[in-house]
């Protein structure tokens, strides 16, 4: 009775206004315009009365989306524990129950008691495990379900107006691309904010606020430390960043050392990458179809890297002596001023395709291995980059002016034009990758052979070799 009874209760974790989430706008670093505009909302969330006799209303959903681990859970916690409400933490999968009526009760259940705190938050993490469109392919089952699931959201979104009532609901996804456009409506989620992965003075500062509690032999140290570390982790998340200063404490404690090193520094940001030198002595023990996939995806990204030249970033060299899901392409600090138009970022996205590109040529689609899966999520991001915060697609101008009545149907357009612009890159890699096939050949053979090879070398061969004519393909 018990089980059955608690079924349509929301299993949604609360943290009073009292107890506090302990978080604050000064945990999140990095992405300063996304901190600027959460403050704002905590601001007419305080002050509720005072903003209304002007006519300005708090949002009623705010929408985080991003890759996992950029804060979005962090930066719901710290609106939450700025303006001192009740918060009310819950995930998309929670409510997803093969009983019928399930989903619905449990989320109707939330609000009720988010609104009997009113004013008070509501966090649903993967909201897009409930919010996925609707009459789209039934992944896992529970599809009618689900539906009733999003159908109370978006009715209890809807529902409330009276101020008294005012309960701001945080959404937090990775999958803008699949949500029902129905939540992304005006007086639903008001808001949409992209928390992405940070830039290089992000990293800084994010490594700044985890090393807080941590040991170096001097601030100057710190500093100079952390700009190397930072410089090191193009692609890294706020969550691996952390990671990486708590691995290199735990290498400092193992080490009976009382300061965190250099040592200890790069020792970590090497583990959280997932590589694992394999140095000379046990190089034989790495099996030789993984030598020889590790040795065509170097010089696939060694010929795309001739293909599209970097001016301000000229690699130096590749090897194969490193086992890892990223490419070992090593380049040159990047110098002078970069200067990104459009057809570079779209240039960048074909290269990230590489990996892929030529692991599924010479080994077939059934046949992929790890080394080249992080390649197209990779690469999907760029384009996502390029569509949503650069603003040279005429969707992404729309989108930043947030002013969503020009773009209806927002997530599905998002995606449709994401796919347009992987379809295209794919294609153009793959032509390239055939022009220069013998290129590559002859590459892949010098790394098998000697383990690395350096950019004088790789621009030899790629002027030199031979070449296929390919049909012309373009964006
Ligand atoms: P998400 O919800 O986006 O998956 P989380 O908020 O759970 O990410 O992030 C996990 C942890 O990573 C956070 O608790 C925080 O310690 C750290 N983190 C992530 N992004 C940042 C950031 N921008 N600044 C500081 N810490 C961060």
């Amino acid at each position: 009775q018990s089980t059955l009874g608690s079924l349509g209760k929301s299993r949604a974790k609360f943290i009073s206004a009292e107890e506090r989430t302990g978080v604050t706008f000064d945990d999140f670093a990095g992405q300063e315009y996304i901190k600027r505009e959460l403050q704002e909302i905590v601001r007419i969330l305080k002050n509720e009365e005072e903003f209304q006799d002007k006519g300005i209303y708090c949002p009623k959903g705010v929408l985080l989306h991003g890759p996992p681990g950029t804060g979005k859970t962090l930066l719901a916690k710290a609106i939450a524990g700025e303006a001192g409400l009740p918060f009310f933490a819950a995930n998309g999968t929670d409510f997803v129950e093969m009983f019928v009526g399930v989903a619905a009760s449990r989320v109707k259940d939330l609000f009720n008691n988010a609104r009997s705190y009113s004013p008070s938050i509501i966090f649903i993490d993967e909201i897009d495990a409930i919010g996925s469109k609707r009459g789209g392919p039934d992944i896992g089952g529970g599809g009618a379900e689900r539906e009733q699931g999003l159908l109370q959201i978006l009715t209890e979104l809807d529902g409330f107006k009276v101020s008294t009532e005012q309960v701001l609901v945080i959404g937090a996804t990775n999958r803008l691309d699949i949500l029902d456009p129905a939540l992304l409506r005006k007086g639903r989620f008001d808001k949409i904010i992209r928390v992405g992965l940070p830039s290089k003075d992000g990293r800084l500062a994010i490594l700044k606020v985890h090393a807080r509690n941590k040991f170096f032999r001097s601030q100057e140290e710190m500093e100079i430390l952390l700009k190397e570390i930072a410089e090191l982790t193009e692609d890294f998340t706020g969550a691996e960043l952390q990671n990486i200063l708590n691995e290199a404490g735990i290498l400092t404690a193992r080490k009976d050392l009382d300061y965190i090193g250099r040592e200890e520094l790069l020792e970590a940001l090497k583990r959280q990458k997932g590589t694992f030198e394999t140095g000379q002595e046990d190089s034989a023990e790495v099996p030789e179809e993984l030598r020889l996939r590790l040795a065509y995806r170097e010089a696939a990204v060694a010929v795309l890297a001739c293909y599209f030249p970097e001016p301000h970033r000229p690699f130096v060299e590749t090897n194969i002596n490193s086992i890892s899901s990223q490419p070992n392409m090593q380049y040159a600090e990047a110098s002078g001023k970069v200067f990104a138009r459009k057809s570079d970022y779209i240039n960048s996205i074909v290269h990230a395709c590489a990996p892929r590109v030529i692991e599924e040529e010479m080994f077939g689609i059934d046949n992929l291995c790890w080394i080249s899966t992080n390649a197209t999520l990779k690469a999907s991001r760029l384009a996502e980059f390029l569509i949503l915060q650069t603003g040279m697609t005429a969707f992404g101008k729309a989108f930043y002016r947030n002013d969503r009545d020009l773009v209806p149907n927002l997530a599905m357009k998002l995606e449709a034009l994401r796919d347009e612009y992987m379809r295209y890159a794919v294609e153009k890699c793959s032509s390239v990758l055939r022009e220069y096939h013998s290129a590559v050949e002859t590459i892949t053979d010098i790394l098998l052979e000697k383990g690395q090879i350096n950019a004088e070398e790789i621009w030899e061969i790629y002027r030199t070799a031979p070449r296929v004519a390919q049909p012309n393909v373009s964006p």
